[in-house]
């Protein structure tokens, strides 16, 4: 960062004395030193040297309404006052559920966790149990949390990640368990033919096949309806489960991408901004698969607790949040990426710079990329590139946006085109910051 911000410089000193890397999530590093927040509201972020930014962030995409909405703060304070969580249950949980398996018919059935990892976890296991088999196949590159099953391939590169048609198994982690890489099958993202071939060789043996509709690191290109299709049709013909993670996409639409691509998912995942800014997962799907949570006439198949799981805190920010996350709203905000895609489009043409944007509703990734990417291999940035990545996304800092670190906006409710204008400003000036470095 090229303008001096010396409290968040000297927090980061105490920070790195008790905190590993000075963090406990590598997301918020910068380049210098992360950026210590003191308040925000709406659309805004103001740091502890007093830098007003606009959030494009929104911790990630799970600030749907954005800072402080003051429908959350109210309905949250109040609950607090009567206790935050206990060892019994709450018309809060089933008030939330409720309006959540309203929103698809494919949510017969919900159960909330903690983290979107925690969902994804849930509904594999939940997927194991049901169909009495081990294996995932799951696409290359896709980001699903950190469970080990669903971390595997998602920082395959280059020297590791093998033929396109023939993805390899790339552990993240050293000493990942050999059992754990041969039971996750990986598939190239939106080539039905490729990926079909490879789920054959594992007919029998295969619980789920897990996608996210648009997956930020493969690009943030939206999932093709074929490659829906055929892995719909594969699951149906061999007795697997077709699992969407929608941990980012459920803003897309009420009921989520799935229901924008009329597909039948039989598990969801979800996390983020359903949580109403406070720690979420879910996990969603047909009355029949969630039955392995209830002690029935198989037993117990899939024992399945968490201490803050359903706390009404949660529950009563998520409600409130999605409540007001309609038709219209969802309609709204999706109108504005739309009209942020262009803008940035018009802005990478102005500034000349080899860049490109990506993304869907109301979600867009920058590239340093002259062609827009289409899967995990051609978003894959090398060093080079990752430098100009972290350069790029600094100057937006020093213009004034915060972005995701893979340079990924997600918008909020109380934006207005003036601030995707603040934004394309930023983009170009950044652009040209850059190329002038
Ligand atoms: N799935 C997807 C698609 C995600 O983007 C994420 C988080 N970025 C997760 C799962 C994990 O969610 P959490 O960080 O809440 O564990």
């Amino acid at each position: 960062m090229s303008n001096a911000l010396p409290n968040s410089a000297a927090l980061f000193a105490r920070a790195l004395r008790v905190l590993p890397g000075g963090v406990s999530r590598n997301t918020v590093l910068r380049c210098d030193h992360p950026i210590y927040v003191k308040e925000a509201n709406g659309v805004t972020v103001t740091d502890v040297d007093g830098v007003e930014r606009l959030d494009f962030s929104n911790n990630m995409s799970s600030l749907i309404h954005g800072h402080a909405d003051p429908a959350t703060v109210a309905a949250v304070t109040e609950q607090l006052g009567r206790g935050t969580a206990f060892t019994l249950a709450t018309e809060a949980e089933i008030l939330f559920a409720e309006h959540m398996c309203g929103r698809s018919p494919n949510f017969e059935k919900i159960r909330f966790v903690n983290s979107g990892t925690e969902a994804v976890m849930a509904g594999i296991k939940a997927a194991r149990a049901f169909t009495g088999r081990a294996k995932i196949a799951k696409v290359e590159g896709a980001y699903h949390g950190a469970y080990d099953y669903a971390e595997i391939s998602q920082g395959s590169a280059p020297a590791n990640w093998g033929a396109h048609d023939r993805p390899n198994a790339v552990p993240l982690v050293a000493g990942t368990p050999d059992g754990i890489v041969n039971d996750v099958i990986v598939i190239p993202f939106n080539d039905p033919k490729a990926a079909t071939a490879i789920l054959d060789d594992h007919k029998d043996s295969i619980a789920c096949i897990l996608i996210d509709p648009i997956p930020h690191r493969a690009g943030l290109v939206p999932i093709a309806a074929p490659f829906v299709q055929a892995l719909r049709q594969w699951a149906d013909n061999n007795g697997a489960l077709l699992m969407f993670d929608e941990v980012i996409t459920f803003r897309s639409e009420v009921g989520g991408m799935q229901s924008q691509l009329n597909a039948k998912a039989d598990l969801t995942s979800m996390g983020k901004m359903i949580g109403g800014g406070f720690p979420v997962g879910a996990l969603a799907g047909r009355d029949d698969v969630m039955d392995v949570f209830v002690k029935g006439k198989k037993g117990l198949r899939l024992p399945h607790a968490g201490t803050f799981s359903a706390n009404p805190v949660t529950m009563i920010a998520g409600r409130v949040v999605m409540e007001r996350f309609d038709a219209a709203a969802v309609a709204r905000l999706n109108g504005l990426g739309d009209y942020a895609r262009d803008s940035l489009a018009q802005a990478i043409k102005a500034s000349g710079a080899p860049a490109s944007v990506t993304g869907a509703g109301s979600l867009l990734r920058l590239h340093l990329k002259p062609d827009a990417p289409t899967d995990y291999r051609s978003a894959h940035t090398d060093s080079a590139e990752t430098r100009a990545m972290d350069a790029f996304i600094d100057a937006l800092y020093d213009n004034g946006i915060v972005l995701v670190h893979t340079c990924t906006a997600a918008l909020s409710t109380p934006m207005e085109r003036a601030h995707i204008d603040r934004l394309a400003e930023a983009v170009l000036t950044s652009l040209r910051d850059i190329q002038a470095y």
